[in-house]
């Protein structure tokens, strides 16, 4: 059940690490689907155009907005996520800023469309550059769902930052993979410029969403990991040494249900795999990290995905124990042999 949407106190908030500036039409898809996550949605559509430069849509099943709370999750520090400096140590949620909506209402012609499962009628409000223009009660569906037109157009500055239409929607892809694999429970549909780019079923099976995504045969030969120690466990899939990349795109990793970037569980996967590969190759690799969150970092800046371990060398250690054992199936070995 959803606490209620409320400003935070000005000493709660200036606990926070602020500035979520939105410089991307990525950071707004980011932002959104986040919400419809910690809104408990198990079905979330996102649809964009020109690589979100000209609209996003985001539509999902979740807990929705009650209609006289609509206009206040639009103010600056208003979340129903935390409510005193306390709850900053046990985060579970992915926002609790409450800077989000607000940011991006600020930028861009925003429409929310939303409804409670108690409620009847639900709400409808349109935003033009934090003015809120209309609101209304309006029929729809049980869930929320945002319309992003106009990104920056009352900020020009900021307009002429963005990139290509296919360098902001490959972002964006980049950005909807992720997600989809780090929550297999979540049916997730992507749509760009009209074509549907995948869809996943939200059944839980990872290796499931991993075909959705990437939709390439040769990923059906994945082995799994799965490692538990004192430290935490990894489990995930990963490649034969057979399938190869020549970048790290390929390489996905989570911990604690965050995507992040690390060296340190980098140098994990390349001793795992060890002469097994040749230099300047790298294997396939989609791992989910769980350790004690009291070991790690993550209250960095908001945009930043780096994550800082307490004991790095043990993280290595585990990450690469995990990576040998799965290549140590039978499977596996036969592999190593037709390639060397
Ligand atoms: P935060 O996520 O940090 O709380 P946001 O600005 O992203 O801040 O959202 C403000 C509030 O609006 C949230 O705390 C939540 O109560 C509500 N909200 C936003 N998006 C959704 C959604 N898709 N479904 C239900 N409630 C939402
Ligand atoms: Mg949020």
């Amino acid at each position: 059940m959803q606490s209620m949407i409320r400003v935070l106190e000005k000493n709660v908030a200036d606990k926070i690490a602020a500035g979520e500036v939105i410089e991307r039409p990525v950071s707004i898809v980011k932002e959104l689907v986040e919400n419809s996550i910690d809104a408990g949605a198990d079905s979330i559509v996102v649809e964009i155009k020109n690589g979100g430069k000209s609209y996003i849509r985001v539509t999902d099943n979740g807990c929705g907005i009650p209609r006289n709370e609509a206009e206040v999750a639009f103010l600056r520090h208003a979340t129903s996520k935390i409510e005193t400096a306390k709850d900053l140590n046990a985060i579970e949620t992915l926002g609790f800023r409450g800077e989000a909506l607000a940011s991006i209402a600020a930028v861009t012609h925003t429409e929310l469309i939303s409804k409670t499962k108690d409620e009847k009628i639900g709400v409808k409000l349109l935003i033009h550059g934090s003015e809120v223009l209309d609101s209304s009660g309006t029929g729809c569906p049980d869930g929320t769902t945002i319309i992003i037109t106009d990104l920056f157009y009352n900020t020009p500055a900021r307009q002429k930052f963005l990139k290509s239409d296919s360098a902001e929607s490959g972002q964006i892809i980049d950005f909807m993979s992720q997600i989809a694999l780090a929550y297999p429970n979540i049916r997730f549909r992507f749509i760009n410029n009209g074509n549907v780019t995948f869809s996943t079923t939200g059944k839980g099976d990872l290796l499931n969403a991993i075909l959705s995504v990437y939709k390439l045969s040769e990923y059906k030969d994945l082995v799994p990991v799965n490692r538990c120690d004192d430290l935490g466990s990894v489990t995930g899939y990963i490649s034969k040494p057979s399938l190869s990349r020549t970048t790290r795109r390929n390489q996905i990793f989570f911990v604690n249900g965050r995507v992040v970037s690390s060296k340190v569980i980098e140098r994990g996967v390349t001793e795992g795999y060890k002469e097994r590969l040749f230099e300047g190759r790298y294997p396939v690799v989609f791992l989910f990290i769980h350790t004690d969150p009291e070991k790690l970092d993550v209250n960095i800046h908001p945009n930043k995905r780096e994550v800082r371990f307490d004991d790095e060398s043990q993280i290595v250690e585990l990450v690469s124990t995990a990576v040998k054992e799965a290549l140590g199936t039978k499977a596996a070995v036969i592999e190593v042999k037709n390639v060397f």
